[in-house]
């Protein structure tokens, strides 16, 4: 068979292992692995030469990656979590788009387009990127903190506006009579030829804002009950397989179910059906079961975004694309950090929300590429949209690494007005623990604060030694920060983490992971730096134990052993 004959196959194919190649290459060159990605995007899209991969098969498979993301910010958000930052999530993304669709008309009419087109570029602008904007909270472990929090609300917000937005430009473009075509929403077509009167603007906007009521409340009253009672069910039946299963069944078939049935976005389908689990205890395994399927079909969004762009372009057109880039990037910064600020948020915070949202994506897309179709937007609105939309992603990395070293010179300054929360942008940029402790020496490191791992620290700490705790994961990260533990958030592989863990004046090393790969690479990094640390390691075979000295731990403890012994004492304890 011919690679032509199998699109979808050559697609995925080429489109990952560019991806891949790029991404390390990016890493090596110290950048984010995205930048890679982007480039792989225009190397297998239709502008350069050589391979091309099919778009659009390519546009689908990034909204499942959409769909995961979302899915699994949703699994850590709650509804609570929701309702608490709507005060200044609201009124901040309302403020942020009116005022960067402002912006986008106020340059579209420099460029002599109408009203409407000016309008619709000036809307595209307004949204950041889903995709993007998870990654990089994922990314600095800030889903969870107050200001991820923020930024997280604010994106759903304007979700929903855009939600909004869809049905109603095609609806206006029929209303001025810039084109004679049908709306884009079937329910919509099907009512109006239904009905004898017209709908109206007024007319479809209450259909969706009805429909967008109808699937939270189908969501909170059917969903709510039915989706954690599939899951349990197949939890107890002990099949792995299936259980993975039902949680890419829920998470997929909730989000298209929104989209087609209620003309909501897949992303906001997905957010929900994740929100809705949030409150089930499988929760936890549900998200790690959708971690592998998300982490490749994100990497496909960014594949596609690149896909899109003609390099040509930022040589045809350099001033519109510089403007609009200083919208995105400048405007609507400035917006979200006064808006912040205006709610009396600490610095921090508006930095980081406003760094976050100076982007755009692919909602931006969709915007154009309805608007050109409906003769409202040129089409070198479009190209612009791209162009700025791949800047400020490539940007987007940059200002956050720009934002976390202002934050981190300015910590101590700013510190009264961040002691409200535990500050993990702070720490992540420096390594110091909040309160800024100074870092123990000649201590005791922990990797890894878990079922083990927290035992341990938790002795260490009673005891008053030096302590230092590396940990990868949000949640155990935020409780060894809570016990007071000075902490280094990152995976221990990493030798900066590491090194920012003092590994060099360091007694004591406890590798308490369970992923022995790992773990060996952590031992043979720490031997390398200091020859003279006592190192212990978690194994869990006798295989493992081999490997794991050989790489120099001083001593390997078999956990199944461990247990069996420990059983075995209170067996012996009862039979005395
Ligand atoms: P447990 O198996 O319950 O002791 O948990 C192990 C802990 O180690 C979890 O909290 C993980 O997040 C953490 N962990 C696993 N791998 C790494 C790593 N490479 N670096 C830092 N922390 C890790």
């Amino acid at each position: 068979m011919v690679p032509h004959d199998t699109p979808l196959i050559s697609t995925i194919v080429g489109a990952l292992v560019l991806a891949f190649l790029l991404g390390a290459l990016a890493n090596r060159l110290k950048l984010p692995p995205l930048v890679g990605y982007l480039i792989a995007g225009i190397f297998v899209g239709p502008h350069t030469p050589g391979f091309v991969a099919d778009e659009s098969l390519a546009r689908e498979l990034s909204e499942i990656g959409v769909i995961l993301l979302m899915f699994g910010v949703g699994l850590h958000f709650s509804l609570k979590d929701l309702v608490s930052v709507r005060a200044i999530a609201v009124p901040g993304a309302i403020a942020q788009i009116g005022g960067a669709t402002l912006l986008g008309l106020g340059l579209a009419t420099l460029l002599g387009w109408t009203l409407g087109g000016g309008l619709l570029f000036g809307l595209a602008l307004s949204v950041a990127s889903t995709v993007v904007l998870i990654k990089a909270l994922q990314e600095r472990h800030m889903l969870q903190s107050e200001r991820g929090r923020i930024a997280v609300g604010w994106l759903i917000v304007e979700d929903l506006a855009m939600v909004l937005a869809l049905v109603l430009v095609p609806a206006l473009a029929t209303a001025a009579g810039s084109s004679g075509g049908h709306s884009a929403d079937p329910i919509v077509n099907a009512l109006e030829s239904a009905l004898p009167f017209e709908l109206g603007l007024p007319g479809i906007l209450a259909l969706t804002v009805v429909k967008i009521g109808l699937f939270v409340g189908v969501m909170l009253v059917v969903g709510r009950r039915l989706i954690p009672l599939a899951l349990h069910y197949t939890a107890h039946t002990g099949s792995r397989e299936l259980f993975r299963l039902a949680v890419l069944a829920i998470a997929l078939g909730v989000a298209a179910g929104a989209a087609y049935l209620f003309g909501v976005s897949l992303a906001l389908g997905a957010f929900f059906a994740g929100m809705i689990l949030s409150e089930s205890e499988l929760s936890h395994r549900a998200a790690e079961e959708t971690l592998p399927l998300r982490d490749a079909f994100a990497v496909l969004f960014f594949v596609s975004v690149g896909m899109l762009f003609d390099p040509t372009i930022l040589f045809r057109d350099p001033l519109p694309i510089l403007a609009t880039v200083l919208i995105i990037v400048i405007g609507k910064s400035v917006l979200a950090f006064g808006i912040v600020r205006l709610f009396r948020m600490p610095v921090g915070t508006a930095i980081i929300v406003a760094v976050s949202l100076a982007q755009v994506g692919e909602f931006s897309f969709i915007l154009a590429e309805l608007g050109v179709s409906l003769g409202i937007l040129p089409e070198a609105g479009r190209d612009f949209i791209l162009a700025g939309a791949i800047v400020s992603i490539i940007l987007n990395p940059l200002a956050f690494w720009a934002a976390e070293h202002l934050l981190a010179r300015d910590a101590p300054a700013a510190k009264p007005e961040a002691t409200s929360q535990p500050d993990s942008s702070v720490t992540q940029a420096t390594g110091a623990a909040p309160g800024d402790m100074p870092r123990p020496t000649d201590h005791t490191i922990v990797v890894g604060y878990g079922r083990v791992g927290s035992v341990i620290a938790g002795r260490f700490l009673r005891l008053g030694l030096p302590l230092v705790v590396i940990e990868d994961g949000e949640e155990p990260a935020n409780a060894a920060r809570k016990a007071g533990i000075y902490l280094v958030e990152g995976n221990a592989v990493d030798p900066d983490i590491l090194q920012r863990a003092g590994i060099a004046s360091a007694r004591n090393l406890h590798v308490a992971i369970p992923n022995s790969f790992e773990a060996g690479q952590v031992i043979e990094q720490a031997r390398r730096a200091n020859g003279a640390l006592v190192i212990a390691v978690r194994a869990h075979s006798e295989e493992e134990a081999d490997y794991l000295k050989g790489l120099g731990a001083d001593h390997v403890i078999m956990g199944e052993r461990e247990i069996a012994l420990g059983m075995l004492a209170r067996f012996e304890g009862e039979a005395d």
